[in-house]
C-alpha cells in the first residue's frame, strides 16, 4: 500500500494541524507514553471507517475531537486525511494518481466522508478499501495489545490473523462467497428440474385434452357447413313454394277482374231493362 501521508486537524491530541509524510519502506513513530502514537493508528481506522466508540478508546465518537486542555481551547470538529498514492491503480474503482480518504466529524454529532474532496459515503469507502485487502477488523492495523493476543492465541487462530493480515482472507471470503452462489445456483437447478417433472406429469393429459379439442373444433366447423347448407335447401324450397301461390294468386287474379267486368255488364243490362219495364209500365198505366 502507498500510504504517503496522513493530515490530522483536531483529532486527539493534534490539535493543530499536523502532517505526517511517510517514505518507502518501514516508518516508526517513537516518543514517550502518552504523547500521542496510538492516536496516528486511531486516525487510519477512523478514516477507513470505524464507527465504534469502544475501539477509538472513547466512550462517545465525539471523543475523538480535540477536547482542550488547561491552555487551549476545544475544537469543534475534527478531520483526517489518507494520502495514498495510485500510480499503479491499487484502487481499481478509483482512476486517479494520488487519493485521498477524508473524514471530518463536528461537535454537533454530524459526520461526513471525502474521496478527493469530493463527499461520499462510508460504503464508498469501506468498499474501496475492501478491494485493497483493507478494513477495520481486520489485521492491517494492529493496536496497541493486539500483538500479545496474537502470541497467546492457537496456531490455527495465529494463522487465520497473518491469512487476514496478507490479504489470503479476503480472497478466502470472495471463495466463500462464490461457493454460496454456486449452491444458492445448484438449488435453483434442483426446484427447477422438480418443476419440469412435476410440468412433465401434466403434459399426457393436457395433449389428450387438444387433441379433443381439435377433434370438437372439426366437428363444430361441420355442423355449421351443413347448418348453412341446411338454411339454402329450406330457401330454396320456400321460394319455389312462394312463386307456386304467386301464380295462383295472378290466376285467381285474372278471374276475378273477368267477374267483375261480367257482373259491370249484368249490372248495365239490368238497368237497361229496369228503365225499358218502367216505360212499358208508363204506357199501360196511360
Ligand atoms: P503509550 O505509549 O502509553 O501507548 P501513546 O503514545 O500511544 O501512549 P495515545 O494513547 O496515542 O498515547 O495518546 C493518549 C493521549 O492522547 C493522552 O494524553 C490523551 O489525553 C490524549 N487524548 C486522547 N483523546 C484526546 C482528545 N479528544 N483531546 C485531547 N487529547 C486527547
Ligand atoms: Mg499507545
Amino acid at each position: 500500500m502507498g500510504l504517503t501521508k496522513i493530515e490530522l486537524i483536531g483529532f486527539k491530541s493534534f490539535a493543530d494541524k499536523e502532517v505526517i509524510e511517510f517514505e518507502k519502506g518501514v516508518t516508526a513513530i517513537v516518543g514517550p507514553n502518552g504523547c500521542g502514537k496510538s492516536n496516528v493508528s486511531d486516525a487510519v481506522r477512523w478514516v477507513i471507517g470505524e464507527t465504534s466508540a469502544k475501539q477509538m478508546r472513547g466512550s462517545s465518537m465525539k471523543d475523538v475531537i480535540f477536547n482542550g486542555t488547561e491552555t487551549r481551547k476545544s475544537q469543534s470538529f475534527c478531520e483526517v486525511s489518507l494520502f495514498f498514492d495510485n500510480k499503479e491503480r491499487q484502487f481499481p474503482n478509483l482512476n486517479f494518481d494520488e487519493v485521498i480518504f477524508t473524514r471530518k466529524l463536528y461537535a454537533s454529532g454530524e459526520s461526513c466522508y471525502f474521496i478527493n474532496r469530493e463527499k461520499a459515503k462510508l460504503r464508498d469507502i469501506i468498499n474501496n478499501f475492501h478491494d485493497v485487502g483493507i478494513s477495520k477488523d481486520g489485521y492491517s492495523i494492529i493496536g496497541q495489545g493486539k500483538v500479545s493476543d496474537i502470541m497467546s492465541s492457537k496456531p490455527e487462530d495465529r494463522r487465520a490473523i497473518f491469512e487476514e493480515a496478507v490479504g489470503i482472507a479476503k480472497s478466502k471470503k470472495e471463495k466463500n462467497d462464490a461457493q454460496k452462489s454456486l449452491e444458492k445456483s445448484r438449488a435453483g437447478i434442483r426446484e427447477h428440474g422438480i418443476r419440469v417433472s412435476e410440468i412433465e406429469k401434466r403434459v399426457a393429459p393436457l395433449a389428450a385434452a387438444a387433441s379433443k379439442t381439435q377433434e370438437h373444433d372439426k366437428l363444430a366447423a361441420e355442423l355449421k357447413k351443413h347448418d348453412i347448407n341446411t338454411y339454402i335447401i329450406s330457401y330454396e324450397g320456400a321460394s319455389g313454394k312462394r312463386d307456386a301461390i304467386n301464380q295462383k294468386i295472378a290466376v285467381i287474379d285474372q278471374e276475378l277482374g273477368e267477374l267483375t267486368t261480367a257482373q259491370n255488364e249484368n249490372q248495365a243490362k239490368y238497368n237497361q231493362y229496369s228503365a225499358e219495364i218502367n216505360n212499358i209500365d208508363g204506357e199501360i198505366a196511360s
